[in-house]
């Protein structure tokens, strides 16, 4: 591991770095195998592999946090570790139980600790699950091998060199997943939603795409979706068309303590555009925390998020969660575990 520069003061850009160590298992025979903490190195994969057909995989993303006094916590781990066995049964991959991930994922930490960059930087934590079974006829049949790993990949401040608005395009015909996959993560999700954020990105210089199909606001390609205001936070009520963040969830959890009213019901895009006057908008999940949203695209036309800037409201919830996790401020609900 590269410990001979400071990890917090390099470059660090979301996801193409990585560090030198991955924990591994395999499944095969009905059984995992004992975890194992080898170099970060290709797979080997039988290009018959059902994940390649298919599409069998699932992930997770959570980070880790390095606190001053050098130690490491994990965020809600025991959240990541149920959705990432509630998507292994959607796809009828092998389920690990709660105590291999968990293990897993501690393990690495506990290697990597010094290689986790300080705050406002963090190491995200990439639990991956496949389908292994070398079989092209397996179409209907779930992959009877499988092999999980965690990567490990320091990030920065999501933010650095200022938090700008995001631009976000609002599809009212397309759906991102099909109807009651969208709990599930997992990358085929992100491939049946990938054109429309690429189309967005081409032709309305947008950010992200916030999905409503029939008009009902879900979430964007890969984060959830709120609107803020000095007393109320709106957002989807949790159902099966989208992917239940831990973000979200701490985000209304804290909002509730600090006196918003939570109001978690479905609305609709006439709602969303009428409120965007008066309201701030944001996007919620691990990797940016909650982002600013400053304006929206719908049918052409442009609609400015209140005044177009990252919220004060917005800001406030995303610096108490942010300060939770630094251990800049105390943590009742036990959402940080040492590693
Ligand atoms: C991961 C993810 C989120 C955010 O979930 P968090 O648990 O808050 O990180 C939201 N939407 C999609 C589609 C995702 O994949």
């Amino acid at each position: 591991m590269d410990t001979t520069v400071e990890p917090s003061i390099r470059a660090m850009p979301f996801g193409t770095d990585f560090a030198d160590r991955m924990s591994i298992s395999f499944y095969a025979n009905g059984a995992w195998s004992p975890t194992r903490i080898q170099p970060l190195a290709p797979l080997e994969l039988h290009p018959g592999a059902h994940v390649l057909h298919y599409s069998s995989s699932c992930f997770e993303g959570l980070k880790a946090f390095r606190w001053a006094d050098g130690t490491a916590r994990l965020f809600r781990l025991e959240r990541h570790v149920e959705r990432m066995r509630q998507s292994a049964r959607l796809l009828c991959l092998p389920v690990p139980s709660a105590e291999l991930l968990t293990s897993m994922i501690l393990e690495l930490v506990a290697e990597c600790t010094d290689a986790i960059p300080s705050p406002p930087g963090a190491m995200y934590l990439r639990p991956t699950l496949i389908g292994t079974e070398t079989n092209i006829g397996a179409a209907g049949t779930g992959s009877a091998q499988a092999c999980l790993y965690v990567l490990a990949s320091p990030v920065g401040d999501y933010f650095a060199g200022g938090s700008r608005p995001l631009r976000i395009l609002v599809e009212d015909h397309q759906a991102r997943a099909t109807p009651n996959f969208g709990m599930a993560k997992t990358g085929a999700n992100y491939a049946s939603g990938l054109r429309h954020v690429v189309d967005a990105r081409a032709r309305w210089n947008a950010d992200q795409v916030l999905f409503c199909p029939g008009g009902d606001v879900q979430e964007t390609g890969a984060s959830n979706f709120m609107l803020i205001d000095d007393t109320e936070i709106l957002t989807k009520r949790l159902d099966s068309s989208y992917l239940h963040g831990v973000t979200r969830d701490s985000i209304l959890v804290l909002a509730r303590e600090l006196g918003y009213r939570v109001v978690e019901r479905d609305f609709s895009v006439e709602e969303l555009l009428e409120r965007a006057s008066v309201a701030e908008a944001a996007l919620s999940g691990t990797a940016a925390v909650l982002a600013g949203v400053g304006t929206l695209v719908h049918r052409g036309q442009e609609y400015r998020v209140l005044d177009g800037e990252v919220g004060a409201n917005t800001r406030k919830l995303r610096g108490t969660l942010t300060d939770i996790q630094f251990g800049h401020a105390s943590d009742p609900r036990g959402w940080l575990r040492p590693s």
